[in-house]
């Protein structure tokens, strides 16, 4: 946030300008605008962002959970002598799987909320019909009106509304539009990892008992080496994915985003009750839907290169106060 000092400067700056009469404000009051005035999302072009580092970490976060679709398959469950053990772990394990996989995929390909490039023109804005005395504010990084919450990322280049942070693992921010992707991939990832941890637990225990050679087609050794990889795996992902999962449940709850928490911005809104506020998140009122990534949720996306800009020029100031007559 800028100072009152720093606003004014801004402001001062712009004299002369008709359509937004820039006058000194002591006291300023923010007037949301409507969401859907403020993202015209356009085309159904596919969100994804171009930043190695993300990518990086999103092949990397899908080679692990393979890998432990390999253990899990190769080394416990097809060598078992059980039918009904390795069909029912089997079954509990890939579906988990699937569906982690299916919320990193929607997490990371959908529009966390980006607030159109560039639209803070005159013309916009004067399309916007804004009451007298309103003030916006513009984004001086990304050149647009910039949405109550609305917070820029500086690896996405855009404005993202109600932007909780930027996750280099699902190579995406985690906003408005995508936070139940984000939450759901957390909890698959833990129990998916929980699920892991118990049949590598039983594994040990039977291969104990039994003879070594029997319980694996693997040798000996390269079992034990897979399966404290796969444990060690599983420990790190369930405790790292739990703490998001409980970290994100909260923000929705409270009805604050990591950024805003960060930035001691809290108070400023009038803030949602904790029920209201997870139907808002997960689409709709409570059903099986909240715990499906195919469902739910609007799927609206732009993209960088294709929201239609505004034509016009580009306003100077980062406050925008429309003139009271
Ligand atoms: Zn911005
Ligand atoms: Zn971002």
């Amino acid at each position: 946030m800028k100072s009152p000092v720093h606003r004014c400067r801004d402001v001062e700056q712009s004299r002369g300008q008709a359509w937004a009469r820039t006058t000194l404000f002591q006291t300023e009051h923010r007037i949301p605008i409507s969401k859907d005035v403020i993202t015209s999302s356009s085309a159904s072009a596919m969100w994804f962002i171009k930043d190695a580092c993300g990518i990086i970490c999103a092949i990397i976060t899908w080679l692990l959970v393979l890998y432990a679709e390999f253990v899990v398959l190769f080394v416990m469950l097809l060598p078992s002598k059980n039918l009904t053990y390795s069909i029912v772990n089997g079954s509990l394990f890939n579906a988990l799987a699937f569906l982690a996989l299916a919320s990193h995929l929607r997490a990371m390909c959908t529009d966390p909320g980006a607030v159109p490039k560039g639209n803070a023109t005159k013309e916009y804005i004067e399309s916007l019909q804004l009451k007298p005395g309103q003030v916006v504010y513009k984004c001086p990084k990304c050149c647009s009106i910039k949405p109550d919450r609305a917070h820029h990322c500086s690896v996405c280049k855009r404005c993202i509304r109600k932007m909780d942070h930027h996750c280099p693992w699902v190579n995406n921010c985690v906003g408005e539009n995508n936070q139940k992707y984000f939450v759901l991939f957390t909890m698959y990832i833990a129990l998916v990892s929980l699920h892991a941890l118990f049949m590598v637990v039983f594994h040990f225990l039977y291969c104990f008992e039994d003879d070594w050679t029997k319980c694996s087609s693997f040798s000996p050794p390269a079992t034990v080496i897979l399966l404290i990889l796969l444990c060690f795996e599983g420990l790190l992902f369930l405790i790292f994915t739990s703490v998001m999962f409980g970290t994100q449940v909260h923000s929705i709850c409270t009805d604050e985003t990591g950024i805003e928490r960060l930035k001691g911005e809290t108070g400023k809104w009038e803030k949602a009750p904790c029920w209201e506020a997870m139907k808002m998140a997960f689409g709709g009122p409570f059903s099986l839907t909240w715990c499906s990534p195919f469902s739910g949720m609007s799927c609206k996306k732009s993209s960088t290169e294709l929201d239609t800009l505004p034509h016009g020029d580009i306003i100077e100031e980062d406050v925008i106060e429309i003139p009271l007559n």
